[in-house]
């Protein structure tokens, strides 16, 4: 009986352990999901049992970094695919800065996001996504991809809906 109950104690310890670490993820990146959303937003990603049940066909995967901040921007109202794809460049680098990269290493993660932009297919590229054009968050300043030093980006700006 004990052999029995001993083996069955770890499927239990291991799938509370999943529940707990999906839990304490989510609660990590919701103040980061905020910031670059520019209110308070939760945060819910796909559990292990959640993926392993998932059926649906993928075209491929993606830099997390570039999904977290493309999914805050459209908790933040941004409805196109491109505009928020080109906004959530912009926030890559204090995106990565939040989760504990170094600022450098940040900086270099927007700005090779950002070079790979125009080949992201109809959907996700647009010619606007460019410093000085019509997608750029901070057009006052000369630089693109991200700030020098990063910013927070702190919603839509002047791209929010009225
Ligand atoms: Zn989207």
């Amino acid at each position: 009986m004990r052999v029995l109950a001993s083996i069955a104690v770890i499927p239990v310890l291991f799938v509370g352990w999943q529940l707990w670490s999906d839990h304490s993820f989510e609660q990590r990146l919701a103040p980061i999901a905020s910031g670059i959303a520019g209110r308070s937003v939760e945060v819910n990603c796909q559990s292990l049992w959640g993926s392993l049940l998932d059926a649906k066909g993928r075209e491929g995967e993606v830099y997390a970094i570039l999904i977290l901040a493309h999914e805050s921007y459209h908790t933040a109202g941004s409805r196109d695919e491109a505009e928020t794809n080109c906004f959530a460049i912009q926030a890559m680098a204090w995106t990565a800065t939040e989760l504990g990269a170094p600022q450098d290493e940040a900086e270099l993660l927007a700005l090779a996001m950002e070079a790979l932009e125009p080949g992201q297919g109809t959907d996700y590229g647009t010619n606007g996504c460019h410093g000085g054009e019509r997608l750029d968050l901070h057009p006052e300043t000369p630089e693109f991809g991200t700030e020098f030093p990063v910013v927070p980006p702190g919603g839509l700006g002047r791209f929010a809906r009225q």
